[in-house]
């Protein structure tokens, strides 16, 4: 055991930051003992439509969702590159800012751990950080809704002790149960686009963010 906490990772186009994605992190910083958890927006996205929401925005809005929490943090390394940010670079840059011994764990929900192998140079992610992966409703976890390639992958690197995560600064994969919360920022987008009210599923700050700046019409 090193004694190094490991620094908590979530990425995400956070468009915009909801409850789903502040629990993932509230949960698994108690259950892994994080040090912290960096909330990192993308840049442009590579694997989708442009965000509704700037990246300026949509810092902002990760911004007002965190303040309040001491142990979070906004990293606006990818947003404010406007390239597309891959998670694979930006693990990198950490790995190179933090050294070689401070455990970093990349914190993914299910239906994102589900695409892994899809990922731009996906297989060295776990040279580079561990993976915790939170339950997300209508996602399993379970072997068989994995592509052969990320099974085998998850087989050889699963393990169940949170304290390995201390052991070792990466190559680790845990699947963490957390309260589950069936939220997407696509569903918000929707609701807000047909004039109905998204409160309660995100920060009322955030709430009010978006009906200031009329995001999401
Ligand atoms: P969109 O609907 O626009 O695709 P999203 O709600 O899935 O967005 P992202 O910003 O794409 O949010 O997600 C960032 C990370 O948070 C991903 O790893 C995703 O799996 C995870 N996540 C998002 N919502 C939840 C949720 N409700 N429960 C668990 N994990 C979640």
């Amino acid at each position: 055991m090193n004694g190094l906490f490991p620094l908590g990772i979530l990425g995400g186009t956070f468009d915009p930051i909801h409850f789903g994605h502040l629990r993932l992190a509230e949960e698994l910083a108690q259950q892994l003992d994080l040090a912290e958890v960096r909330f990192i927006p993308s840049g442009r996205p590579w694997h989708r439509d442009a965000p509704g929401a700037t990246p300026p925005q949509r810092l902002e809005m990760v911004r007002l969702a965190i303040s309040s929490s001491p142990h979070f943090r906004l990293d606006g390394r990818e947003a404010s590159s406007g390239a597309p940010g891959y998670t694979v670079e930006t693990l990198a840059n950490l790995r190179q800012e933090l050294g070689a011994d401070q455990p970093l764990c990349l914190l993914l929900g299910a239906d994102a751990f589900l695409g892994l192998a899809t990922w731009h140079r996906w297989h060295e992610l776990f040279g580079l950080a561990h993976i915790a992966v939170a339950q997300r409703p209508g996602f399993s976890l379970l072997a068989e809704q994995m592509d052969d390639v990320l099974r085998v992958e998850a087989e050889a690197r699963m393990s169940s002790d949170p304290q390995q995560l201390q052991a070792t600064p990466c190559g680790k994969l845990l699947a963490c149960p957390i309260t589950p919360l069936d939220i997407s920022a696509t569903r918000i987008r929707s609701a807000i686009k047909a004039g109905r009210s998204p409160r309660y599923l995100l920060p009322d700050a955030v709430v009010d963010y978006i009906q200031t700046h009329n995001l999401y019409r």
